[in-house]
């Protein structure tokens, strides 16, 4: 199990590995471009060259690309799908030019028009994108943490998604936060098994290829996406410990997405709270 982290792309691409090595993290997640803009550049040549022989000397992998937030393909608006699916496209051309594991993003929400109304375009949208986007780099679906009309916080849901697109190149990132807030206690350790189990019939482990790694602000079952420190939220250290410490996630590698205890995002002190969990784990 790797432990890793978002962080910065600020000055290019490249420049992330030395943050990702600064605060201990053993693989990193970026974003392709402003997560907050439609424009997603293309990353010119040099800097693709440089940011693989930067990930070479670091030893750092494997890199995940997190999608824009604005990315909507379960939208009723045509227009807001077609531009996801530009900006989604473009991501995946990105990872697979970098050599990444693959796209992480939302399935976001339906905006009232159901799930059911939603899946052949969202099917269609994420076949699109695949097919523009050829290689090996995968599009992994984030579980959301069901808030309002937001796909994604139920297996089910996950399930249908991957079956309808049927394609070797479609995962799925587990984010621990999400799952809290979807009234999943992977806190609890029977609970986090019984979990896993309904995962692996519905949507099978082998499709587990991330996790983001992040304790709840909120309370179980509260719907809400809010991030906490590691130890610091509802999730807690013995909840952390209990997830780390599932077999399921030993070949996964886990992204930190918190809020940092000096409020830069993901820092050090996160990354060693992992890293000790594992130590300890492995010793037990
Ligand atoms: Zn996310
Ligand atoms: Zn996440």
């Amino acid at each position: 199990m790797l432990i890793g982290a978002h962080v910065s792309t600020a000055g290019g691409a490249s420049k992330a590995i030395a943050r990702a090595e600064e605060i201990g993290a053993e693989c990193m997640q970026i974003f392709a471009s402003s997560p907050r803009a439609w424009k997603v550049p293309p990353i010119a040549e040099a800097e693709i060259e440089k940011f693989k022989a930067e990930s070479q000397r670091a030893g750092m992998g494997p890199t995940v690309v997190h999608g824009k937030y604005l990315c909507a393909i379960g939208s009723p608006d045509p227009e807001l799908v077609e531009k996801s699916v530009g900006s989604l496209t473009a991501e995946l051309r990105s990872a697979e030019q970098l050599g990444a594991l693959g796209v992480i993003f939302h399935p976001a929400s339906h905006r009232g028009q159901g799930f059911e109304a939603a899946l052949p375009q969202f099917t269609e949208a994420m076949k699109r994108v695949l097919d523009d986007a050829p290689g090996d780099a995968l599009l992994m679906l984030e579980t959301s943490a069901g808030s309002g009309d937001h796909i994604g916080s139920k297996f089910t849901e996950l399930a249908q998604i991957i079956k309808s697109v049927d394609s070797p190149r479609v995962a799925v990132c587990m984010d621990t936060q999400h799952m809290w807030a979807a009234g999943f206690n992977i806190a609890d350790a029977e609970e986090l098994k019984s979990t896993l189990e309904q995962f692996d019939s519905e949507i099978g482990l082998d499709l587990l290829r991330s996790v983001h790694a992040n304790d709840s602000k909120r309370e179980l079952g509260s719907a809400v996406d809010r991030h906490d420190n590691i130890g610091e939220g509802l999730i807690g250290i013995d909840g952390f410990r209990n997830i780390m410490g599932n077999e399921a996630f030993a070949d996964v590698p886990f992204y930190l997405e918190v809020p940092g205890f000096e409020k830069g995002g993901p820092d050090a002190p996160n990354v060693e709270i992992m890293k000790n969990l594992r130590a300890e784990l492995a010793n037990s």
